[in-house]
């Protein structure tokens, strides 16, 4: 749920830079759920400390998503559609949702929250980007060296980095095993209060894209390049 409302306010930050500022007007009222441009949908009786399994999200609720997707939304920038347990929809409502998903809109995006891809129908999940968060129960080894690393490449700007690309290991298979440990810990850091949260979410999507490179094949130390330089926040 944290993630998604960074993501609303990525979307919607009255400060055009690359973090939501949190001062904003657009901010401040997506952290109070207050934004007439996102659109909630949670479970009946679901409420974000206690949820218990009971509710679902039922087809009554899809049909209003369905009128306010057709509407023009209510303040510049984009509607921002929640779904807050995607895997708790009863099946009317997520072959209704199906159309409205298909159908599209330039300006209506859908963050639709699950514990994993097959726990939604899969005919739903197709038509959405997957963007993992993996838990943080292993500590990786030598956690100390990898938050230094982090630590260091954050506070660099991305010209000043390239001493940095030889710290990453050369082959694609231990580059992959790497992505996976600095993920584990940026999760760890956060959970620390160690990053910000919204410098963790741009760390982790700089090494999913990394990640998502390798695996069409892109040449190990271009796609080490390509996420220090353009992608790896820099905390200023
Ligand atoms: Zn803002």
């Amino acid at each position: 749920m944290l993630h998604a409302l960074i993501q609303s306010k990525l979307a919607l930050c009255l400060e055009k830079n690359s973090l939501p500022c949190d001062f904003c007007e657009n901010c401040t009222r997506i952290e109070k759920k207050a934004h007439p441009n996102i659109h909630i949908v949670e479970p009946a009786g679901a409420n974000e400390e206690e949820f218990t399994n009971e509710g679902t999200i039922k087809i009554e609720q899809i049909r209003s998503v369905i009128e306010e997707h057709s509407k023009a939304n209510f303040e510049q920038g984009p509607a921002i559609f929640l779904i807050t347990h995607m895997h708790f929809m009863t099946k009317n409502a997520s072959n209704a949702l199906l159309k409205v998903i298909e159908n599209g809109s330039a300006h209506k995006f859908f963050l639709c929250l699950a514990p994993s891809k097959r726990s939604i129908p899969a005919t739903v999940a197709s038509r959405l980007i997957e963007h993992r968060l993996r838990p943080t129960l292993v500590e990786p080894q030598n956690l100390e060296n990898k938050i230094n690393l982090i630590s260091k490449i954050i506070s660099l700007k991305p010209q000043k980095r390239f001493s940095e690309v030889s710290k990453f290991p050369t082959t694609k298979r231990e580059l992959l095993i790497e992505v996976d440990s600095l993920l584990v810990v940026t999760h760890h850091m956060l959970r620390k209060f160690e990053i910000d949260p919204k410098v963790a979410l741009l760390l982790s999507d700089s090494l999913f894209s990394m990640e998502k490179a390798l695996r069409r094949n892109a040449n190990p130390r271009l796609a080490i390049e390509d996420m220090l330089f353009n992608r790896w926040p820099y905390r200023s």
